[in-house]
């Protein structure tokens, strides 16, 4: 099927980006790489009357440095990101999470900032913000705000963002040293939408966890941020038990809803099974880390 028609908008500027926002909201939307919106345009699935399309922003593909944070532009290409020296480096769990997504041709075209802003229940960078505690910043017409990740995803394809709101940056806390990342998951097929994922960073010292993020996608309509596999790790030298005891805390706190591609239950445990691997890799990782920076 063909897309019902829509006045395409190219601006230059965030600034104009936000002005068109304004006056044409909620028949607008915004068209970033355009791989999750083109097929629901197709399928009729939605029917903006306009189309704002951030290509031409070049700020909005800014990727920078700051002391404390790497941010990203909302426009950064997957491709580009998952090829970033500086990404490995300062944000290791977004640089292992993008190999998970799609296919090259469509992580060539698609932004980080559009994949948060779809927000889709399996998708891996919302995990991945949520794990890091990112902070994403938003520019509409009263100005700019800046979101926790935390209270960014409202639910099922849903974020805070308003209408005639635009994701401009994302940033992410760089990494301390002695710390390392891993991103597992479960698909169908190599390049499908992952049935459940899980995004684990461990930072190392001395032989102690000293902090573990971990966060599941696939198993709620939000990110589950898992505290309760988190906190068994903590603080204590990573052992087999405590791995074993982070999965049973991850199972019993989840309540994952079956649907064609899988059941509930299925879901629940594989989500126990895939923190075990990534915290197990993660803590690899960061113990490399470590030993190689002393
Ligand atoms: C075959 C296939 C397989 C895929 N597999 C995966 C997968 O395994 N994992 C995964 O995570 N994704 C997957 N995707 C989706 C892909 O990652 C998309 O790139 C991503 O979801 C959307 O990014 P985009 O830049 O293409 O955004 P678009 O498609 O342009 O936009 C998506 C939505 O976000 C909104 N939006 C985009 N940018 C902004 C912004 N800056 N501010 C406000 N709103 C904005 C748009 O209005 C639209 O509603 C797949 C896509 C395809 C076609």
């Amino acid at each position: 099927m063909k897309p019902v028609d829509f006045e395409l908008h190219r601006p230059a500027t965030t600034a104009e980006a936000v002005a068109l926002l304004a006056e044409h909201a909620p028949e607008a939307k915004v068209l970033a790489g355009g791989q999750s919106l083109l097929p629901l345009l197709n399928f009729r699935l939605a029917r903006p009357e306009h189309l704002v399309d951030l290509g031409r922003i070049a700020a909005l593909a800014e990727l920078r440095r700051t002391r404390d944070e790497l941010v990203v532009g909302a426009m950064v290409r997957q491709a580009r990101a998952e090829r970033s020296p500086a990404v490995a480096a300062d944000a290791p769990l977004l640089a292992a999470a993008f190999p998970n997504i799609a296919h090259p041709p469509i992580r060539n075209r698609g932004t980080v900032g559009g994949s948060l802003a779809h927000a889709d229940p399996a998708a891996e960078l919302p995990a991945v913000a949520r794990a890091l505690d990112a902070v994403l910043v938003a520019a509409g017409p009263a100005g700019r705000r800046e979101i926790a990740a935390r209270d960014f995803f409202q639910a099922n394809l849903m974020t805070v963002l308003e209408a005639d709101e635009l994701l401009v940056e994302i940033r992410f806390p760089r990494a301390a040293p002695g710390t390392g990342a891993s991103f597992q998951e479960v698909g169908r097929r190599s390049g499908d939408f992952a049935l459940v994922g899980v995004a684990a960073q461990v930072t190392v010292r001395d032989g102690v966890v000293e902090e573990a993020r971990v966060c599941v996608t696939g198993v709620a309509p939000t990110p589950h941020r898992a505290a309760e596999a988190e906190e068994p790790l903590t603080g204590r030298p990573l052992t087999e038990a405590r791995l074993a005891a982070a999965a049973d805390a991850l199972r019993a706190a989840i309540d994952p809803s079956g649907d064609l591609h899988a059941p509930g239950e299925y879901r629940r445990d594989v989500a126990g099974t895939l923190a075990v691997r990534a915290v197990a890799q993660a803590h690899r990782r960061a113990t490399e880390h470590a030993a190689a920076a002393a």
